[in-house]
């Protein structure tokens, strides 16, 4: 994809100019790194806030967990917005207090694998079905970790009344949506030709229309689509700028860059 094709203020490349101005915020966002990247192999960009769709980790080990976490402590940004994605498995004790033994040969401390997240420090914001706003600037972020059954994995739930009923809880007030998988027919296309998004979350993000969406699962749809939306008076048209910043390839190759967007103050 090249510059040229995208929204304004919203980079792809590893060559990112500097901020418009000073008091813009600008987002980095990550998704789906699996334990695949570190500092020396990843180049993430410097910025004020930190986006990680989900997908931590290979399989939700605790030495994975922290391997994580590890890595997003060390990064300069003063906020790291987390996820989880359905590889995470101990993150969901409720699954994995069921199914574990399908993931690892021996049990994890389901507990101990939140808490290294959810008390980390450095900034980092772990988000379930629940909003972080950002103090300095009023933006408002909205993240969940859940994504349509495949294979019966973490945080997966079945297609229809469960995501309607879950997206549901998306406050209409949300600038930054983070969802760990994409909304239907939305950079969701896999190799079989198949859109695997949720339709319920495409339903609930045509109501609110969020700034920015951003997701990742679907690895092979890494990449930025602006949606306008239609309105019925012309000079109220809104617009969603819908990033899948997945950042490993469908081969678990960290070789995609991270996403970066800058946004004005809030008026
Ligand atoms: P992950 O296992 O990391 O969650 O997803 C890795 C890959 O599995 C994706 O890039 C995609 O190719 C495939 N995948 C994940 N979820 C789905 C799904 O719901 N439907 C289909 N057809 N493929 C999926
Ligand atoms: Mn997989
Ligand atoms: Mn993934
Ligand atoms: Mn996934």
């Amino acid at each position: 994809m090249s510059q040229k094709n995208l929204p304004e203020h919203l980079y792809i490349s590893s060559k990112i100019p500097d901020k418009p101005a000073p008091d813009w915020t600008r987002f980095v966002c990550v998704s789906d790194t699996h334990n695949k990247v570190s500092l020396k192999t990843y180049n993430v960009p410097e910025g004020d806030v930190l986006i990680h769709s989900g997908d931590l980790t290979e399989v939700g080990k605790l030495d994975q967990i922290k391997t994580a976490v590890d890595w997003i402590k060390s990064l300069p940004h003063k906020y790291k917005i987390v996820i989880a994605g359905n590889h995470d498995t101990t993150l969901d004790k409720p699954f994995y207090e069921e199914s574990w033994n399908r993931f690892h040969h021996d049990k994890e401390d389901a507990d101990e694998a939140i808490n290294m997240v959810r008390n980390a420090g450095h900034g980092i914001v772990y988000l379930e079905d629940e909003s972080f706003t950002i103090p300095e600037n009023g933006y408002q972020i909205y993240g969940s970790p859940y994504t349509p059954r495949f294979y019966d994995w973490a945080f997966n739930g079945d297609r229809g009344s469960f995501f309607n009923e879950k997206w549901s809880k998306i406050p209409p007030t949300t600038h930054i949506l983070m969802t760990h998988g994409p909304p239907s027919g939305i950079l969701d296309l896999v190799a079989s030709g198949e859109n695997a998004g949720c339709v319920d979350l495409l339903q609930r993000i045509q109501e609110i229309k969020p700034l920015i969406h951003v997701f990742g699962h679907i690895h092979e749809g890494y990449g930025v689509l602006e949606k306008k939306w239609e309105t019925k008076n012309n000079d109220d048209i809104k617009s969603t700028i819908f990033i899948n910043a997945s950042s490993v390839t469908r081969r678990y190759k960290p070789q995609n860059n991270p996403i970066v967007f800058d946004l004005p103050p809030l008026n």
